[in-house]
């Protein structure tokens, strides 16, 4: 079986107090979170040594927004997989839509920086999603798995089993505007479909995560599908009370 896996996406949100917040409420004894699920936050770089402390006593893990392919150098501005990994992250996401079209990340970026991750012993949150001209134009599954491929064409079998996989329809990112249950599903079984011609035992143990304006309520019903094994969350991962809602949905 697959181990659920809740992650927020903070992006260029939060604050000092609001990771204290996070980690305060999630170490309460009283709070009921479901045995045997994962959850992390993927905090803005200049907190990740704040999440590292507020969080150590709970069972949140945390994780980068992003990485660069290279371990160090003259790149003004980028962070490595090694320094995330030196200040204790487990995670990264790596290809989320917004790196993609606001910051030119390709599939070949894309592809680097998985490997970095994976050199780094990170977890790539490996981030997949049509825009809605896209869908419109039924391209969707060709879209999807193109960004699939670029990636895991280019991986061994044993690096493939170690990452995660969120798909995140561009049109339902912050916009309120979630997929259904079935249309999200139905993507998800075409990823594993493919995952599958790779290797059986990958597509059975692959988290597939769904992104998209999920929510405190409607994340029981994307989570009921049978290939949703998790959920990347946004906007409603700033607030304590909703996440907490979502994990438990899980
Ligand atoms: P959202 O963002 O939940 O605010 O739609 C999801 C994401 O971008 O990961």
């Amino acid at each position: 079986m697959r181990t659920p896996l809740i992650a927020g996406n903070w992006k260029m949100n939060g604050s000092l107090a609001l990771v204290e917040r996070f980690g305060e409420a999630f170490s309460q004894p009283e709070v009921r979170l479901p045995d045997g699920i994962d959850i992390a936050l993927m905090v803005p770089a200049p907190y990740l040594e704040a999440a590292r402390r507020a969080f150590s006593a709970g069972p949140l893990a945390f994780g980068g927004q992003t990485l660069h392919h290279e371990r160090h150098g003259a790149f003004t501005g980028e962070i490595s997989g090694a320094m995330l990994a030196e200040f204790g992250a487990t995670y990264v996401l790596v290809g989320h839509s917004e790196r993609r079209t606001l910051f030119g990340e390709d599939d070949a970026a894309v592809c680097a920086r998985v490997k970095a991750a994976l050199t780094e012993r990170l977890t790539p949150v490996l981030c997949l999603g049509e825009t809605l001209e896209e869908r419109d134009a039924g391209r969707t599954e060709a879209v999807v798995l193109g960004q699939l491929e670029a990636v895991f064409d280019a991986l061994s079998p044993e690096e493939r089993d170690r990452l995660v996989i969120a798909y995140e329809p561009v049109w339902a990112i912050g916009t309120g505007r979630t997929a259904t249950p079935e249309q999200a599903q139905a993507v998800h079984a075409a990823l594993r479909a493919r995952l599958a011609d790779y290797d059986a035992g990958l597509a059975e143990g692959m988290r597939l995560l769904y992104g998209g304006s999920m929510k405190a309520a409607n994340a029981a019903e994307l989570l009921a599908q049978p290939d949703i094994d998790g959920g990347l969350i946004g906007g409603a991962s700033l607030q304590v009370d909703d996440f907490l809602v979502i994990c438990q949905s899980a």
